[in-house]
């Protein structure tokens, strides 16, 4: 059947995908242009599955071979992007370090130094903030760890991040990734040739080259051979330059890499040189410049072409001397432009840096203004909390002056007011009786702030106390059903606790048209919650009055219906944000209220 026979096609290509993708990571180490096929093949295996994904990750190798091995580096750019482009969801959120790697390295070839850098240390950024990494993450952590490091060093600024390089040899050192640790130790040996001690830079080559054995790197061996031979050769021993230089030429097959046959013909050329074998080293030399001028790799061409100027001279050949003289000078010439690229690139960096260095200062300066303003405001917030106490504080004392003398007023003219001066005066005491509730309430919501002194709380008997205060100020004769749950100890202030309740319970039968208002204070525990509930079957509020009954002075009903100020929820919810709680109503069923307190445990815990 051909549904079947799609199918059983689809699973041999899957196959021999992940086979493909075992291969590329061998290839990578071994022989360059092994990574060219497959990852093409892996390109089009994925197309026919329609995997892109894998077709992404087909053009990331397939980018990194023109990278490493063609030098074909606007390709190479070219092809990370599109297959970057190609990845979808996790896979392509896992694969985007993997990505920046990619173009980071690009950059560093082609002398963009400021965006290699960028690149690697998003990728660095992005993997530091990932958690359980798998075997490829490390490894692109460290390698862009390592490829930055190397970059700094090149880049001749001041700083060497000789750390960036710790850590990759640590991150490669925690997945056993020998190749990764071969390059680390051949960076000690530059490291230690540069200053002069050659003793160390060849115990590390030759660490480099047992690592990078463990994983058959030819890629690394042939470089590593290479330059343990000739170091072998400057310190004259013979025997060992023979075997590392048969190692290096096996290793070089391998690889099937011309510029690493270069490398190699190169340094055998030197060595043999150094032997006073002139005559061969010269060839060597000679086959070196062929290969690197076929493949246009002209940084390496400038040495080989000094260093033949040198033989020559030494060799009393002035005429050979002075012909690798003028190419070696005319190809620093041509190199001058690009050195020149990359010299407005490394200037571009400083910049980059500096601009960076403003922008924090900026931030810096910008952080202190909102400081001082957020000072400003604590300030006026706390002499406002003053002017509020103040305020009421003293405008109680006049008022007081008010009834006091209307009262005297009212005794002396006993008898002789008529109707309407007895309603005038009325008003006056109502009015004054009125505002002096209101100061006093306002007096108790603006000490809310002050207040912080806390004591433990048997909420049982202080709500059952209040409950009863209520029923005989509102009901003193018909009564009310209040019930209680068993409720919590707390440690709170005594005096806010007893304001959040009276309220709540004042309210419920205040606002209640039954002959026996029914109340039920719930209590339940949560987590990291205390939860209170208030339910009255009462005259309820409606829905969209349901936040702004919290605001103060805010009132649905005039003072004939229901005497009242507009405080007290706002005193409770200021309670209870106090507390770092909130509150809230629900409407019940039968049309009654339903208040909900919940306060965090951790605000009234001892
Ligand atoms: P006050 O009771 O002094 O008017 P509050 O701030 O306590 O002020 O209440 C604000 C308004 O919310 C009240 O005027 C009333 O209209 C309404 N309200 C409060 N509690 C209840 C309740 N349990 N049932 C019905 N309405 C209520």
């Amino acid at each position: 059947m051909p549904a079947k026979s799609t199918q059983s096609a689809g699973v041999s290509n899957r196959e021999r995908m992940e086979d493909l993708l075992l291969g590329l990571k061998r290839a990578r180490l071994s022989s360059v242009s092994d990574v060219d096929s497959l990852a093409k093949e892996l390109i089009r295996l994925a197309q026919q599955e329609k995997d892109q994904n894998l077709e992404g990750l087909g053009c990331l190798e397939l980018s990194a071979y023109h990278c490493s091995s063609t030098n074909e580096y606007d390709k190479a750019l070219e092809l990370a992007e599109k297959g970057f482009g190609l990845m979808k969801g996790s896979f392509k959120q896992k694969h985007h370090p993997h990505y920046q790697l990619a173009k980071g390295r690009c950059y560093q070839f082609l002398g963009d130094q400021p965006a290699a850098q960028s690149c690697y240390l998003d990728a660095i950024s992005l993997l530091e903030k990932t958690n359980d990494k798998d075997r490829d993450q490390i490894h692109w952590q460290a390698a862009c760890y390592y490829n930055a490091y190397i970059l700094f060093n090149q880049s001749g600024m001041e700083f060497t991040r000789e750390d960036f390089l710790e850590k990759a040899h640590q991150l490669y050192g925690s997945i056993d990734d020998f190749t990764g640790l071969s390059n680390i130790y051949n960076s000690y040996a530059s490291s230690a040739f540069k200053r002069g001690d050659k003793k160390e830079a060849l115990d590390n080559l030759l660490k480099a080259y047992e690592l990078a054995g463990k994983e058959s790197a030819h890629i690394q061996l042939s470089i590593y051979a290479s330059n343990i031979g000739l170091l072998y050769a400057q310190q004259g021993d013979t025997s060992a330059i023979r075997e590392y230089f048969d190692k290096a030429k096996e290793h070089t097959r391998a690889t099937k890499s011309r510029y690493h046959e270069a490398h190699m013909n190169g340094q055998m050329g030197e060595a043999l040189i150094q032997l006073g074998l002139e005559q061969e080293g010269l060839d060597r030399l000679h086959a070196a410049s062929e290969i690197l001028q076929e493949i246009n790799a002209s940084a390496s061409l400038t040495g080989v072409f000094q260093k033949l100027a040198d033989v020559y001279a030494g060799m009393g050949d002035f005429k050979n001397a002075y012909t690798y003289q003028l190419r070696y000078s005319q190809l620093l010439r041509e190199r001058f432009k690009e050195e020149k690229t990359s010299a407005i690139a490394k200037a571009r960096m400083f910049f980059n840096l500096e601009e960076k260095e403003k922008e924090t200062a900026l931030l810096r300066q910008k952080n202190e203004e909102i400081n001082s303003y957020m000072e400003e405001l604590r300030y006026s917030n706390e002499e406002l909390k003053q002017f509020a106490y103040v305020v009421s504080h003293d405008l109680r004392e006049p008022l007081r002056t008010i009834s006091s003398y209307i009262k005297l007023l009212e005794r002396s003219l006993a008898g002789k007011l008529d109707k309407d001066e007895r309603e005038y005066i009325d008003f006056v005491v109502t009015g004054s009786r009125n505002m002096n509730e209101l100061i006093s309430d306002l007096l108790t919501f603006s000490k809310i702030s002050f207040v912080t002194d806390v004591e433990s709380i048997d909420l049982n008997n202080l709500v059952r106390q209040l409950a009863d205060e209520t029923i005989m100020h509102y009901r003193p004769e018909k009564h009310a059903d209040i019930r209680i749950d068993t409720l919590p100890e707390i440690r709170a202030n005594l005096t806010q606790m007893k304001q959040l309740f009276k309220n709540l319970l004042s309210n419920a039968v205040k606002y209640n048209s039954n002959q026996v208002p029914q109340v039920a204070v719930g209590y339940k525990e949560q987590d990291t919650y205390h939860v209170f509930n208030v339910a009255d079957n009462g005259i309820g509020i409606p829905k969209e009055f349901h936040e702004r009954v919290f605001q103060i002075f805010q009132r649905l009903h005039s003072k004939s219906e229901y005497q009242g100020t507009g405080v007290g929820l706002a005193i409770c919810k200021k309670v209870v944000d106090q507390l770092k709680g909130d509150i809230s109503i629900r409407s019940n069923e039968d049309g009654g209220s339903n208040f909900t307190i919940r306060i965090p445990k951790q605000s009234v815990s001892s």
